[in-house]
């Protein structure tokens, strides 16, 4: 027997570091996430402040940027972790993307000097947690349109405007607030409890359940100009932090496929129908067969996208091809494998179910399915045909 990564030798594309630190996620999520993590997704309830503190001490809040207290790896090596915490549970890695590829990522790239000094560090550390702030009730794939506000009032900003959908809202210390100006979108750090600013957590979820999902309300909220992040100018300002979390995702996904494939060639091995093991039939050979060439396939294509992002010549439009595909097929393995499992497959003992259910928010997020599609029909074509 041969595991599905083995099949495509997907360890001889990893240096020893790399490999190393996907063991170091790895070993953390058996000892201090698998063990609770359905029951945390059942209840929807997650201790999001201890494992952010955990996530700091393994060194994955930012881990890919340099300086502040950050680990500044690899682009592979931040996928082979965005992999090994979606194999946990998409949720947690949603935690860990937010945080260090949105909230982390904006003031890492736009913010002022001082900002990354009160910042980034005590985030690296999983001290303090932020969340990102883009889509609205009414604007989601189309953030061009919001109507988030930030009006200049004597030295100070006041911004007005609800935004939706926001992972980590409840619980993070700081919010990157996107919002409309005299002279174009700009971002903002709104601190936890300033007054004006209100949250609300999203209920009555039932994908990614192990993960805040909140409504941010902001009702006259005074800030200083401080608060402006200074470098981000124009909609390009939270597009190139989506960039960067969507390549998280590209990897990500094809973890929780694993998890799901592994999981099915298990079970598939030990189940006896007809007097057989599940395995053994040529239609359930032909399933597992299949998968595991998307899974590769997937994998291959997530590592040749980080090889060229360590090189620094990825495009957005690479990026949107290696999530379409890749959150696309994990979807469809999860399904498969779902299948495998009859009916213990629709419960919370085994993982397929609760990924394949995590893994329709992550087709939504970070660029819908249809909203990639169209990217890379501009890039084929020339032209656009998003309006
Ligand atoms: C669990 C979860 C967490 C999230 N976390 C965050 C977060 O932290 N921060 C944040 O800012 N946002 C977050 N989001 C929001 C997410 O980015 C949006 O949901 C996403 O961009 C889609 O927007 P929408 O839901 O408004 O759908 P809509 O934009 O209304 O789209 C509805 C449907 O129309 C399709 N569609 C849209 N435009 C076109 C077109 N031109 N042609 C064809 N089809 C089209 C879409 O693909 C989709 O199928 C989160 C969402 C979820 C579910």
């Amino acid at each position: 027997m041969i595991t599905p990564t083995a099949l495509f030798a997907f360890d001889t594309l990893l240096t020893e570091e790399e490999r190393e630190i996907r063991n170091t996620v790895r070993r953390v999520c058996d000892r201090e996430i698998r063990p609770h993590v359905a029951e945390w997704f059942e209840t929807g309830e997650l201790p999001a402040r201890e494992l952010a503190r955990t996530l700091g001490s393994l060194g994955v809040l930012g881990m890919h940027l340099e300086g502040y207290g950050c680990a500044g790896m690899g682009a592979v090596s931040y996928g082979l972790a965005c992999l090994e915490l979606e194999a946990a549970d998409s949720g947690l890695r949603s935690l860990v993307s937010v945080q260090g590829s949105l909230a982390m990522y904006a003031i890492w790239k736009y913010g002022s000097e001082e900002q990354k000094q009160e910042w980034l560090p005590a985030m690296a550390a999983g001290e303090r947690i932020g969340c990102f702030g883009l889509t609205e009730p009414d604007f989601g794939s189309d953030p061009a349109g919001m109507r988030t506000t930030a009006k200049r009032e004597g030295g100070d900003w006041v911004l007005n405007g609800t935004k939706m959908w926001i992972t980590n809202g409840s619980v993070s210390d700081v919010a990157v607030v996107w919002a409309r100006t005299d002279k174009g979108v700009r971002g903002f750090l709104v601190p936890a409890g300033t007054p004006g600013f209100t949250v609300n957590d999203v209920k009555h979820k039932i994908s990614l359940r192990a993960s805040v999902t909140s409504e941010l309300v902001l009702d006259g909220v005074r800030l200083p100009d401080t608060a402006l992040l200074p470098g981000a100018r124009g909609l390009s300002g939270p597009l190139g932090c989506l960039n960067e979390a969507r390549f998280g995702i590209v990897f990500g996904a094809m973890g929780a496929a694993l998890d799901c494939l592994e999981t099915a060639i298990a079970y598939a091995g030990d189940r006896e129908v007809f007097a057989k093991p599940l395995a053994s039939f040529q239609l359930t050979q032909e399933k597992l067969a299949d998968m595991a060439l998307e899974l590769g396939k997937g994998l291959l294509l997530a590592v040749h996208l980080g090889r060229l992002k360590e090189a620094g010549t990825i495009t957005p439009e690479q990026v949107s091809a290696g999530k379409l595909n890749n959150v696309r097929e994990a979807l469809e393995i999860a399904r498969k494998c779902r299948t495998l499992l009859g009916a213990s497959g629709i419960t919370l003992e085994y993982p397929v179910i609760r990924h394949s259910v995590n893994l329709e928010s992550v087709l939504t997020y970070e660029g819908t399915s249809e909203i990639h599609s169209l990217v890379l029909g501009k890039a084929l074509t020339g032209i656009a045909a998003f309006h």
